[in-house]
C-alpha cells in the first residue's frame, strides 16, 4: 500500500504583456496565504530583457491608443466601471487571499480606486485645452495635452488594487501606455484589473503587467522607451525611485512612508478620538499609508485617552480575513510580524510602557498574527516613534499644549497625513494652518481625499511636486504643447530680425 503525501499546488502568477499571458522566464517569487503561513502561488519575476520587451510592445500599441478619440477612451472607462463594481467581490477575495486583510475592508479598497476610474469617465472634460484668442494682431495661441508616451506604475503591496487604480486609469485615460510592476508579495490582483481593462475594450498593449523585484524596477528607471515614473513605497526606495528615474530624464512622482499623528484636544469628545484611534490604527493591521500610528494627548486628557482605547481593544475580533466578523487580518509576511513583534518587544526598554502587548494574542495555525497594540509615554529618540512601523502599533506621546503638538508634528520627517480632533472651530481652523503635513483631517483620522482631489504628502512622504490620482495626475501624465497661429496676407510678408513683442 503506498502513502500519498499532500504537495500543495502553486498557483503560477504569469505577466501579461501585450494581452498575452507570459510564464516566468528564469526567476520566480513565493506567494503566501498570511492568514495560514502557506504558500499558495509562484510569481514570475522578470529580466531586464523582459522588462524591455515588455516597453516595446507598450510603445508600438500606445502610437494606435493616443489616435483613439476621447469619447471611445471614455467608453472603456465606463464598462471598466461597470466590470469593476459588478465583480467588486470577486477582486475583493484575490486581495485577502494574498493580503490578508478582511473581505470588507478589500472591498472598501476596491470602492476608492473605483472612484478614479469614475473620475476618468469625464477624460475628455479633464483633457480640455486652453485657447486665447488675438494676444496679438491676427495672432491666437492654444495649448493641448498629449501624452507622454509608455509610463510606469510601480506599486506596494499594502493596496494591491487601488494604488495600481491610482495610477494606470489616469495613464492610461490621458492616452499613454502602461507598464504595472505590482507589488511581488500579492501580484494576483493587477492581473484581474489587466483582464478587466481588455475586457473593457482596452487595446492589447496598453496596459502590461510586469511582475518583479529590484532588477525589473532597475530596468524600468534605465528604459529610454519609458518616460515617466509613479511610485508608491517604503520612503527609502522612493527616494532611490525619485534619483535614478530623475538622472535618466525621466518624470516621476515617489511617493514614501509614513508616521501619521493625530493630535487630540482638551475639548475634543474623548469616546469619538479613542473609536477614530482604534479603526485608523488597527484597520487593515495598520498595513495602511494612511493608518494613525501616533496619538498625541494634549494637557490632561492623555490618562482618560489611554483608559478609553484600551478598554476598546480586547473587542477588536483578530484572524482570517474569510471569516465573517474578523476586524483586522494577519500582516502580509513572516519578516514583517518579526518586525513589528520586535518594536513592541524594544518599547519598554526604551522607556515606554506598553499597555497593552499585541503579542499575547494567540490565533490558531501558522499566520503572519499579531494583536493590536497599544503604547504610551513614546517621545521622539526611540525607535518605536522615529521608525515606521506599518503594524497594528498605537503610540501615545503626551504635550502639554497645541504648540507643542504641533511642534512635534512638523519636527517629524514624514508628513503623509494628520488629524486634529477638537470641537473648536479656532483652533482646527489654526492647525489647518500651522501644519506641515499635505493631507489634514479636521475630526477625520484618515483623510483620504475623494476622487476629485489629488492625493500627497509632503517631506520624506513624497519625492516629486505632483500628487496622485485627480486633476494632477492629469497633470502629470500629460505635456503640455502651446501652439502660436498666425494666418497672415501673403501682402503682409516682412522680415524683422527683431524680437517679436505684441
Ligand atoms: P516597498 O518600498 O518595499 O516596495 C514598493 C515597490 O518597490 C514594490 O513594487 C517592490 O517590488 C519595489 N521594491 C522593493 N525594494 C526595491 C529595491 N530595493 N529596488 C527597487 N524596487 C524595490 O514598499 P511595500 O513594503 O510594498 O509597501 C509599504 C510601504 O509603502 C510603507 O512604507 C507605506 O507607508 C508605503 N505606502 C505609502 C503610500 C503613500 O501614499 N505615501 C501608500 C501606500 C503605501
Amino acid at each position: 500500500m503506498s502513502t500519498t503525501i499532500d504537495t500543495p499546488v502553486l498557483t503560477a502568477i504569469p505577466h501579461v504583456i501585450g494581452g498575452e499571458r507570459v510564464a516566468a522566464d528564469g526567476r520566480t517569487g513565493a506567494v503566501f496565504n498570511p492568514a495560514t503561513g502557506a504558500q499558495t502561488g509562484e510569481v514570475a519575476l522578470a529580466s531586464a530583457a523582459l522588462v524591455q520587451e515588455a516597453a516595446r510592445t507598450a510603445q508600438a500599441a500606445q502610437r494606435g491608443w493616443r489616435a483613439t478619440g476621447l469619447g471611445k477612451r471614455q467608453q472603456v472607462m465606463f464598462r471598466l466601471r461597470e466590470i469593476i463594481s459588478s465583480r467588486a467581490e470577486e477582486l475583493a477575495r484575490i486581495i485577502t487571499a494574498e493580503h490578508g486583510k478582511t473581505v470588507p475592508d478589500a472591498l472598501g479598497e476596491v470602492t476608492r480606486g473605483l472612484e478614479n476610474v469614475e473620475f476618468c469617465t469625464s477624460l475628455m472634460h479633464h483633457l480640455k485645452g486652453e485657447y486665447s484668442e488675438q494676444v496679438a494682431g491676427g495672432i491666437d495661441v492654444h495649448q493641448v495635452r498629449q501624452p507622454i508616451g509608455v509610463v510606469a506604475c510601480i506599486t506596494p503591496f499594502n493596496f494591491p488594487a487601488m494604488v495600481p487604480l491610482w495610477m494606470v486609469t489616469t495613464a492610461i485615460a490621458a492616452g499613454n501606455a502602461v507598464i504595472l510592476k505590482p507589488s511581488e508579495r500579492d501580484p494576483s490582483a493587477a492581473n484581474w484589473i489587466a483582464d478587466a481593462f481588455a475586457e473593457a475594450g482596452l487595446p492589447a498593449g496598453i496596459l502590461n503587467v510586469v511582475h518583479g523585484d529590484k532588477e525589473a524596477v532597475d530596468a524600468i528607471l534605465d528604459d529610454p522607451i519609458i518616460r515617466a515614473v509613479s511610485f508608491v513605497g517604503s520612503t527609502p526606495i522612493a527616494k532611490y525611485i525619485y534619483t535614478r528615474a530623475a538622472e535618466n530624464g525621466k518624470r516621476v512622482q515617489a511617493l514614501g512612508g509614513a508616521k501619521n499623528h493625530m493630535i487630540v484636544m482638551p475639548d475634543a469628545d474623548l469616546d469619538s478620538a479613542a473609536d477614530a484611534a482604534i479603526s485608523a490604527g488597527y484597520g487593515s493591521a495598520g498595513e495602511r499609508c494612511m493608518a494613525v500610528s501616533v496619538v498625541v494627548a494634549v494637557g490632561d486628557v492623555a490618562d482618560a485617552l489611554v483608559a478609553k482605547i484600551a478598554e476598546r481593544m480586547p473587542a477588536v475580533t483578530v484572524g482570517d480575513g474569510t471569516e465573517p466578523g474578523v476586524e483586522m487580518g494577519p500582516l502580509i509576511t513572516r519578516d514583517a510580524l518579526e518586525r513589528v513583534t520586535g518594536f513592541v518587544a524594544g518599547a519598554e526598554a526604551e522607556g515606554a510602557r506598553v499597555v497593552v502587548d499585541g503579542r499575547e494574542l494567540a490565533v490558531d495555525g501558522d499566520g503572519f498574527f499579531i494583536g493590536p497594540s497599544l503604547v504610551d509615554e513614546v517621545a521622539p529618540g526611540m525607535r518605536v516613534y522615529d521608525e515606521e512601523i506599518f503594524g497594528p502599533v498605537l503610540s501615545v506621546v503626551r504635550v502639554g499644549s497645541y504648540d507643542e503638538a504641533v511642534a512635534l508634528i512638523n519636527d517629524n520627517r514624514y508628513a503623509n497625513g494628520t488629524a486634529v480632533f477638537t470641537r473648536d472651530g479656532k483652533t482646527a481652523r489654526q492647525f489647518e494652518f500651522d501644519i506641515e503635513v499635505g493631507m489634514v483631517g479636521i475630526n477625520v483620522p484618515i483623510p483620504v481625499p475623494v476622487g476629485a482631489f489629488s492625493f500627497g504628502g509632503w517631506k520624506d512622504s513624497l519625492f516629486g511636486d505632483t500628487h496622485m490620482y485627480g486633476p494632477e495626475a492629469f497633470q502629470f501624465y500629460t505635456r503640455r504643447k502651446v501652439v502660436t497661429t498666425r494666418w497672415p496676407e501673403p501682402s503682409e510678408s516682412q522680415i524683422s530680425l527683431g524680437f517679436p513683442t505684441h
